[in-house]
């Protein structure tokens, strides 16, 4: 039974609102967490549940957020709180009703990502870990960004996929690959502050239009690395791209990278979710070897 009662405590406590809850209704969607709205008499905030073990990867969470916040590119909710109660870990966060999508602003939202994309550090990488869905994401600063994607991202989830039984051709080829990144790699991308998750399921519109942006992986890369992201699984609308592209155009061979970069995604899936992934990480990494001429 989630504690509540101790949700609304630590609210309290860190906003100066005293919550006196009234309601919580649970909300689909979530792919790793449960998501709630919890009310009182005149706010509402957004909950998100987890087993007590998994608070990191809710204060990695608010982390990324505070960092995306930070940046005042595009609407990011504010988290509040995050901590345990009972054997449950949470984290609080402003709640920002939706309004209905499609009709909204993707032009903005376009121009606001290249807008966040603008701000940047020295090197690669960020001051924390994190998770990508439920996996663990290495961010240890790299200067140099081929090098960063093959150790921090690649690599990893091959090794982990061997270590989930995926061996053979996967193992062979994708070894093949990692050698390849430097090549395929070859442009000079400035450290770009990123979400690191953003398919469609992270990008909503608030009921004034503002797009709003959520469930962050954050770190330094490569822009393109995001925008790969929003093509992986649907797209984000011809008048979203045309409006990034008009603030910041990309580099020359995008597509390649683009590949190269939504591996990372496949294979997290092909880790997270099963077997069903195995084929297109494998044709991926086929297309990206094919590339190298
Ligand atoms: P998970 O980490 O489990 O994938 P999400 O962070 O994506 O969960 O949240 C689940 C759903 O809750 C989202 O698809 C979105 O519709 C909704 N949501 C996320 N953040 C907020 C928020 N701050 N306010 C209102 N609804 C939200």
């Amino acid at each position: 039974m989630t504690d509540w009662n101790q949700i609304a405590a630590t609210i309290t406590a860190a906003t100066g609102h005293p919550c006196q809850p009234r309601s919580h209704r649970e909300l689909g969607g979530g792919c790793i967490n449960r998501a709630f709205v919890l009310r009182d008499a005149d706010q509402a905030w957004f909950v998100k549940l987890n087993d007590a073990r998994r608070l990191d990867l809710f204060t990695a969470e608010a982390a990324g957020l505070e960092a995306l916040a930070a940046a005042r590119a595009i609407r990011v909710p504010r988290p509040l709180c995050t901590g345990t109660a009972q054997n449950e870990a949470f984290l609080v966060m402003e709640y920002i009703p939706f309004g209905r999508a499609q009709a909204l602003s993707p032009s903005d939202a376009g121009h606001q990502l290249a807008g966040l994309h603008r701000q940047t550090q020295d090197g690669f990488g960020w001051v924390r870990d994190n998770y990508i869905g439920a996996t663990p994401q290495a961010n240890d600063p790299e200067p140099d960004w081929a090098r960063f994607w093959r150790e921090r991202r690649l690599r990893p989830q091959l090794d982990l996929a061997l270590a989930r039984g995926y061996g053979g051709r996967l193992q062979d080829r994708g070894q093949r690959l990692l050698e390849a990144c430097p090549a395929l790699l070859d442009h000079a991308p400035p450290p770009s502050l990123l979400h690191g998750d953003l398919w469609g399921g992270n990008l909503a519109y608030d009921q004034a239009g503002r797009a709003v942006i959520f469930d962050p992986a954050t770190y330094y890369g490569d822009r393109e690395a995001d925008l790969a992201m929003t093509e992986l699984f649907g797209g984000f609308g011809a008048d979203f791209y045309a409006a990034y592209h008009e603030a910041w155009p990309l580099d020359p061979g995008y597509p390649v990278r683009r590949e190269l970069y939504n591996l990372y995604h496949i294979l997290n899936h092909l880790n997270l979710f099963g077997a069903g992934y195995l084929g297109q990480a494998q044709t991926m990494i086929e297309r990206l070897l094919a590339a190298l001429g």
